[in-house]
């Protein structure tokens, strides 16, 4: 990394997670520590344990209710901390409400760790920011060129149509997406023209939180043992992913069921949740996006948490950044990890793969395949 003498890297990676022994914090640590740095409230990221935590301030209710008492000191975006003089500072990862990237500076070296990202503005995240930066830790969780997305505002309409036409046929309407970030995100977009928002307590609880942070939902309604079941089918429900094929479920029949995943651009995922509808929306950086968003860094160098690690680390390599996979606990996302595809179907993934590249310019994906991982751990 230093061609002038071996110096320690400002940012390393540990048993216990992302570690800066200059200013003794951790970001995102999967193991307990006495200080940790949260970019955003998902599971794989934001441990308990700690004994004191760092985070943005819009996080703060969601930690709250997940983590329990916790000691948390928040601040905005671009705001600074001082920890055994590294400053440290928060930048908007447009992944889910409160989301950071975290820019660590010391004597002038600057690194950022993503945390999770998406590049398009979902309009209710602050949307991403590019930070210049020497080393970029980054996620790819959808680093393969198969992963493309449409922008929102396509899918949301074949949301809102499908809702209309279940409506037309007598059917209830069940969208599946997970409690932080995908539900908030549908919420936001749905024609409340069609009907009410009936939501899982889940994802209520999770809505409370974000309400009680100050920010500004949709209304909806908490489904509870009193709910009048022929009025919840005349609107739409917003289930967790932990919800599919359960009795809660059942009740609402007959439905038709959607599924909201960046998963869904491939066929396994679908059938593997029996979902009626998959729609493709995810929270992350789809291919270009990543490119992009590294781009934008002017990084010399960038290290890959989780993901598509290896096949995107030399993709990377190929035009020209100096690229690293890294092990790490992250990409066990809430419930999304069982969306992610088998060996088998990475494998017609690879065939998909090839179909596409016949016109973009891409690396040759190779042996890598088989083992290139959606599945960190
Ligand atoms: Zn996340
Ligand atoms: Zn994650």
């Amino acid at each position: 990394m230093y061609s002038t003498m071996a110096k320690k890297p400002l940012l390393e990676f540990t048993d216990r997670g992302i570690y800066c022994s200059q200013g003794k914090f951790y970001i995102d640590p999967w193991k307990p520590v006495d200080d940790a740095v949260i970019t955003h409230a998902h599971a794989d990221h934001a441990y308990v344990g700690h004994k004191h935590y760092l985070a943005h301030h819009l996080s703060r209710e969601v930690l709250y209710y997940r983590l329990g008492e916790i000691q948390l000191q928040t601040v905005e975006y671009g705001e600074t901390v001082m920890k055994n003089g590294v400053s440290i500072s928060l930048f908007p990862a447009g992944h889910v409400i409160g989301s950071a990237q975290i820019r660590v500076e010391y004597k002038g070296e600057v690194w950022v760790v993503s945390g999770d990202y998406k590049t398009e503005d979902d309009g209710i995240s602050t949307p991403f920011e590019p930070v210049q930066c020497h080393h970029f830790i980054s996620e790819c969780t959808f680093g393969m060129p198969v992963y493309t997305w449409k922008p929102q505002v396509q899918i949301f309409e074949d949301i809102n149509n499908w809702w209309r036409s279940n409506l037309h046929n007598g059917l209830a309407t069940v969208l599946v997406g997970y409690s932080l970030g995908k539900a908030q995100r549908i919420l936001q977009n749905l024609d409340l023209f069609n009907g009410k928002v009936y939501t899982h307590g889940v994802i209520e609880n999770t809505n409370e939180a974000l309400r009680r942070n100050g920010v500004l939902l949709n209304p909806t309604e908490r489904i509870t043992q009193e709910s009048i079941k022929e009025e919840v089918r005349k609107g739409i429900i917003i289930a967790p992913p932990s919800s599919v094929g359960t009795p809660w479920m059942r009740k609402f029949q007959p439905y038709s069921f959607g599924y909201c995943s960046g998963w869904m651009a491939i066929r396994g995922a679908k059938r593997r949740r029996a979902a009626d509808r998959g729609f493709v929306l995810s929270d992350h950086a789809d291919w270009d996006g990543l490119i992009s968003a590294i781009d934008a860094t002017r990084c010399e160098s960038v290290y890959l948490t989780h993901g598509y690690t290896a096949t995107f680390a030399r993709y990377l390599s190929g035009i020209g950044f100096d690229a690293h996979e890294v092990h790490t606990l992250y990409g066990g996302e809430e419930e999304e990890a069982s969306l992610q595809p088998s060996p088998e179907e990475r494998g017609l993934e690879a065939h998909e793969q090839d179909n596409r590249n016949a016109n973009k310019e891409v690396l040759s994906f190779g042996e890598d395949l088989g083992e290139a991982g959606g599945t960190p751990s």
